[in-house]
């Protein structure tokens, strides 16, 4: 699905114009045109040979092209060159753009919640996939995993491109951890607004926290498919880790109160860089690793 942001429209220019600027014939106001009829011959960019040409002047060009409606400058794209990726399919609604005008659609999480919305599939190691037309893909962490890395200092991105099992570093008080989508596929992009602002993107795991953008081939899907879990089955995992998180912090801490608990018995935000590293990292290993995923 397109867009709804992307319009057409017909732009008219000039080719012997130093600039070329392209007006959406909608906006202009053709009886002020010059260009249009005999005033043409009294412009300094006609050419000699067309001065006796009948009107429209022959250096004036005209063509379809699309735009984007929602972005702050318009910029017209011819429509002799493919349709941009991002703005003709599903992957538009990972558009900045797109999100900054229709946040409401994905709104950032609010606190206790453990959303997932029902159009993903999901990881049982705590990774969605948005699964589109031709191939596309989202990715990013599930609502349980942003909790866990809440307070992440630093992020890296280990598979900027190319076939690869997807794979961030993320660094919580001081230690490493790698998350790792569990299956590969062939990597466009991952999101550039992740190491300049990891904790925001957190916030926003469903949307405009995506981690990569990518391509499945078409022999891939199916087993890929069957590794995945539904939306309903992916709350599930996550109260259930979150028990098994609660559990724990209980067994790592018997003597006192624990202090990475938020009220409501849920774990503190930023968990993971609240507890000791190897504590951290056990916990790590128990729900979001790779291996995790696959003992389930
Ligand atoms: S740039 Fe973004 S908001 Fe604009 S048309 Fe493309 S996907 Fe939509």
């Amino acid at each position: 699905m397109q867009c709804p942001f992307l319009k057409e429209a017909r732009v008219r220019w000039c080719r012997a114009a130093g600039i070329r600027k392209p007006i959406a014939e909608s906006q202009s106001d053709d009886a002020a045109c010059r260009c249009l009829d005999e005033r043409f011959r009294d412009c300094r960019w006609v050419s000699p040979e067309f001065h006796e040409a009948p009107p429209p002047c022959p250096h004036l060009e005209h063509a379809l092209v699309q735009y984007c409606e929602a972005a702050p400058l318009t910029r017209f794209v011819p429509f002799s060159e493919p349709l941009l990726t991002r703005c003709g399919t599903d992957a538009h609604k990972y558009c900045d753009f797109y999100l900054d005008l229709l946040r409401a659609a994905r709104p950032p999480l609010k606190d206790q919640e453990f959303s997932a919305p029902e159009d993903l599939f999901y990881t049982r190691n705590h990774w969605w996939i948005d699964l589109q037309e031709q191939g596309l893909c989202h990715l990013g962490a599930d609502a349980f995993l942003a909790r866990l890395l809440g307070g992440v200092e630093r992020a890296g991105i280990l598979t900027p491109r190319g076939t690869a099992f997807p794979a961030v570093v993320f660094t919580c008080g001081g230690t490493d951890f790698t998350v790792t989508f569990p299956a590969q596929i062939r990597i466009e992009a991952a999101n550039p607004h992740l190491r300049i602002e990891p904790r925001r993107m957190l916030r926003e795991p469903y949307s405009a926290g995506w981690l990569f953008r990518g391509i499945i081939g078409e022999g891939q899907m199916r087993e890929l498919k069957e590794s995945l879990i539904t939306a309903s089955e992916a709350r599930r995992l996550m109260e259930e880790d979150a028990r098994r998180v609660n559990e724990m912090l209980q067994s790592l801490r018997p003597a006192g109160a624990v202090p990475a608990m938020a009220d409501g018995g849920l774990f503190e935000e930023g968990l993971l860089g609240l507890l000791e590293p190897h504590e951290a990292l056990r916990l790590f290993h128990e729900t979001g690793s790779p291996a995790a995923g696959q003992r389930r």
